[in-house]
């Protein structure tokens, strides 16, 4: 059944031709902290609720600032599932994040099966066109996997549908993928069929196709983009040093959908967790201004703080990840200029370490050669946090006591077959990482570091 936009305003009992209802919920951010902003969305959660919501430009709708990544959830135990998103949606998430490529192609059928268990009014769900296998490439094709996409997903509309990954690849990627076949004009028809209720892309990597997409807004009227933003992409994230870069800090991006009046979907606001677990040295200085706040909850309200947020992806698979992200944005208490500051000072601490920007996405993996490229960088990026990396200088009194503790801990860590020295460097998986790690450059960097002299 296609539902089209009057009829979805319909039922959230917003007439379409009522200018003022829609004015009324305006302005668009709902900002954390404010007792005003702590607005239920149109199907309340449970009385006890005190998400922080931001309103949907257009629509007028409220999307909880706490967003639910889906993509690390267990493929096999739809148990836990359901009861994580039975939690989050009594505590007032409704926004939920998925793509067919997630969990070996069983993430949407999952998150389907969670989410249709409750009244389709009570969630906002958000998928993508996962294209990037050259055989999706004909719209056919592409049309399968988006079709695939409602069955999955339990659903007849699809709230929040993306371009999965733009930027990769480059300007002649993106023409590949979503223009000379006519799937872009395809997807904004079903945004048109209220289908797609909004229609946007996540990016990451040349920047170029970025503004170029941005440039177009007054041909394909994005509703949202979803960006990587954290403390420390945002001034940080075009480093283009040591075998990686990106060429936007999330700064510029950030402001340039400001400025085009498009709201963001976040996404990596713990930098692949990196954030949740910096070094003491970073941790003590947060503790000495807020004694009992966790490193992620100074990262969560850091997003959350900007006004242009229209929700924050937290991947959550554990209960207490979720209780406790669901308390930080209950309501979200925006980061005063003193705490600002803090922030900026710690992330051009951090910057200066040469830290792999790896997210544990895992769409590098597998590795036809067995090399486990997450567990490698996680264990390089831990070293860095704990100074045991054995760099930069071999005179260092302490490098032969750091080259050893590197050494005994990497292969305590990851087995023989999975360490960096399997690298052949057959670059398959260079393609596939959103990052833009050159990961055959970096295996090689560890094995170095692994060299007894
Ligand atoms: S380049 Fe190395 S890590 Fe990447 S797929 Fe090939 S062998 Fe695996
Ligand atoms: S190397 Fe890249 S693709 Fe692989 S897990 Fe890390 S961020 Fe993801």
């Amino acid at each position: 059944m296609d539902i089209n936009r009057r009829e979805f305003l319909r039922r959230l009992g917003i007439a379409t031709g009522s200018a003022a209802a829609l004015a009324a919920l305006e302005p668009f951010t709902a900002l954390a902290g404010a007792a005003s902003s702590h607005q239920s969305p149109a199907s309340a959660p449970d009385q006890t609720a005190r998400m922080t919501y931001r309103v949907q430009r257009g629509t007028g709708e409220q999307v909880s600032l706490l967003g639910f990544g889906m993509m690390r959830l267990p493929r096999d135990n739809q148990e836990l599932v359901n009861q994580l998103v039975d939690y989050a949606i009594a505590h007032g998430v409704n926004y939920f994040d998925t793509a067919p490529m997630y969990g070996g192609g069983l993430n949407e059928g999952i998150t389907g099966a969670a989410l249709s268990r409750h009244p389709r009014e009570k969630y906002y769900v958000a998928t993508k066109m996962s294209n990037y296998n050259e055989r999706l490439w004909v719209l056919d094709e592409a049309k399968k996997m988006y079709e695939n996409s409602f069955k999955a997903l339990q659903v007849d509309y699809i709230d929040y549908y993306l371009m999965h990954g733009v930027g990769q690849g480059g300007m002649e990627n993106l023409n590949r993928r979503f223009i000379d076949n006519g799937l872009l004009d395809f997807l904004v028809g079903e945004r048109e069929a209220g289908r797609i209720r909004h229609l946007g892309f996540s990016y990451h990597g040349d920047v170029e196709v970025f503004d170029w997409l941005i440039d177009h807004n007054d041909k394909y009227h994005w509703d949202f983009v979803q960006i990587q933003m954290n403390f420390l992409d945002w001034r940080h994230a075009s480093l283009n040093k040591d075998g990686w870069k990106q060429d936007a800090d999330a700064e510029y991006l950030y402001n340039k959908l400001e400025k085009a009046g498009i709201q963001v979907v976040v996404m990596e606001p713990l930098r692949g967790g990196s954030l949740a677990k910096m070094a003491d040295e970073y941790a003590s200085q947060l503790r000495s201004m807020r004694p009992d706040a966790l490193p992620a909850e100074w990262a969560f309200r850091w997003v959350g703080s900007h006004p242009n947020i229209l929700t924050t992806l937290s991947g959550m698979n554990q209960m207490e990840h979720l209780e406790q992200n669901v308390r930080t944005h209950s309501p979200l208490d925006p980061c005063t200029d003193a705490e600002n500051a803090l922030l900026e000072k710690i992330a051009d601490g951090m910057a200066g370490v040469p830290v792999i920007p790896c997210t544990a996405c895992e769409y590098c993996m597998p590795c036809p050669y067995g090399v486990d490229i997450p567990g490698n960088f996680a264990f390089y990026n831990e070293a860095i946090n704990e100074h045991t990396l054995p760099l930069p200088v071999p005179t260092a009194a302490d490098y032969a006591e750091r080259k050893e503790r590197f050494l005994t801990g990497y292969l305590k860590a990851l087995p023989a077959d999975a360490r960096a020295n399997q690298c052949v460097d057959c670059e398959a998986c260079l393609s596939k990482c959103p990052q833009q790690i050159r990961i055959p450059n970096q295996m090689s960097r560890i094995v170095q570091l692994l060299r007894k002299s």
